[in-house]
């Protein structure tokens, strides 16, 4: 048996970074960026009003109070995205709205709050200011987020909602990233049948395929569903082949010892592959191999491809495991681990063969303290104990039992305001 780290490190020799390519900004969320990221403007562009009021000479105002209020005539009104062709020189005022670009002559902007605004009839011609003002009072200074020529973005940053508005700040429609890795997925079993189709007597539907995809999209790639191949050499072969365009190939179910033999030769044949027992729980049995592609250019490549088992929990658990940091590798990303917090476990557990053990569980902040229960019974076929559950508490190898009280490590499968994360 072979540890989980060895396995993931086995795994993650055999991807690499990929390619890079030119997407629209908007399709970039989540890819991790292959430029470096320069301003060509000044953001904002001009010095602009940081609230509605009026734009002014702050030395008019230096003897101005509520009592006997400064007043200046008004000689233009200016809106976001005009600008006023007028100048403010003293003893004069142009009313402005937020964003709108600061006139010639003017150093300050006095908020309406601070005019007699309300007890004018409007068109007004006249405004009287109720403070002294500061120089620069309430405007944004040209470049003042962005400066013009400024490293905005570094390459290999990954791309969030915010840094997609930076892009978008900049005026950029399109960027250059690494490429979102395509995954094949594929499901084994003579007892599937595909979602959307009657249930005959004895069958189960295929729900692997749906919650791999789901993950591959969950993390960034882009699943290619090859549907299910029977347990038969020739079914097998046929499918895996229509998955040799993809970046990574994962199966599910044939790798436990039922169908071993007939997985084996067939993947064997197809490139290389081992069969690893993986000191684990759920997920013991797991293949890693290679499997012979043509590249466009006629060269073989090798695509690596992770048999995960057939048991529904077990092929979820060992996705995030072993299948999602291969994924995040290839996208270029750096952290590839889940976030893992300390909880108090609620309940006692048991780990009966000297494995590692990953129980299902809902983890709750509580008084600044995790805590963790365990989502009922654990089966590895018992797909909704996943549903339930937003972490998996980490019994280690060397641990026959933790009580209730004692702590316990959790990897966050979802990092929601429940945990309070
Ligand atoms: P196997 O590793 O092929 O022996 O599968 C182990 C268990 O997982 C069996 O009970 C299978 O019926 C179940 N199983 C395998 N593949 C799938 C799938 N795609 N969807 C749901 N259950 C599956
Ligand atoms: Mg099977």
């Amino acid at each position: 048996m072979i540890s989980v780290e060895e396995a993931l490190e086995k795994i993650l020799s055999y991807v690499s970074v990929l390619e890079t390519e030119e997407v629209p900004i908007l399709s970039a969320l989540g890819q991790v960026l292959a430029e470096d990221v320069r301003s060509s403007l000044n953001i904002p562009p001009l010095d602009n009003a940081a609230m509605d009021g009026y734009a002014i000479q702050a030395s008019d105002t230096a003897e101005a109070s509520p009592h006997s209020p400064c007043r200046l005539r008004v000689i233009d009104t200016v809106i976001a995205g005009a600008i006023s062709e007028r100048e403010v020189t003293p003893g004069t005022a142009i009313r402005i709205m937020t964003g709108a670009p600061v006139p010639k002559g003017a150093d300050s902007v006095v908020k309406f709050e601070d005019t007699d605004e309300t007890q004018r009839q409007p068109p007004i011609t006249e405004i009287g200011i109720l403070c002294k003002v500061k120089p620069s009072a309430n405007i944004r200074r040209a470049g003042e987020d962005i400066a013009k020529g400024t490293l905005v973005l570094r390459k290999g940053t990954v791309l969030r909602p915010a840094e997609i508005g930076v892009l978008a700040s900049l005026g950029r429609s399109r960027v250059k990233v690494i490429r979102r890795p395509v995954v094949a997925i594929l499901a084994t079993g003579n007892e599937l049948v595909d979602i959307g189709q009657p249930l005959p007597p004895g069958k189960i539907y295929n729900s692997n395929t749906y919650s791999v995809a789901a993950l591959v999209q969950r993390y960034g790639a882009v699943p290619k569903i090859l549907g299910i191949a029977l347990d038969t050499e020739d079914s097998l072969t046929a499918k895996l082949r229509q998955g040799l365009d993809a970046d990574m190939l994962l199966t599910s179910g044939g790798v436990s010892a039922g169908d071993y033999d007939m997985v084996k030769d067939v993947l064997a044949r197809e490139g290389e592959i081992s069969f690893w027992t993986v000191r684990m729980k759920p997920g013991k049995p797991l293949a890693f191999g290679t499997i012979r592609g043509a590249s466009q250019d006629g060269a073989i490549r090798r695509i690596p491809h992770l048999g995960l088992p057939g048991n529904p929990v077990s092929s979820m658990v060992t996705f995030e495991l072993f299948a999602r940091p291969a994924i995040l590798k290839m996208m270029g990303k750096k952290n590839l681990s889940k976030p893992m917090v300390e909880a108090v476990l609620e309940e006692p557990a048991v780990n009966t063969d000297g494995r590692r053990v990953y129980l299902r569980a809902v983890v709750e902040k509580r008084n600044g303290q995790y805590y963790a229960r365990l989502t009922g019974p654990q089966g590895s076929g018992i797909l909704t104990s996943m549903s339930l559950a937003n972490g998996l508490v980490i019994i280690p190898e060397d641990k026959k039992e933790v009580k209730a009280g004692e702590t316990v490590q959790v990897l966050m499968l979802d990092w929601n305001e429940e945990a309070g994360g």
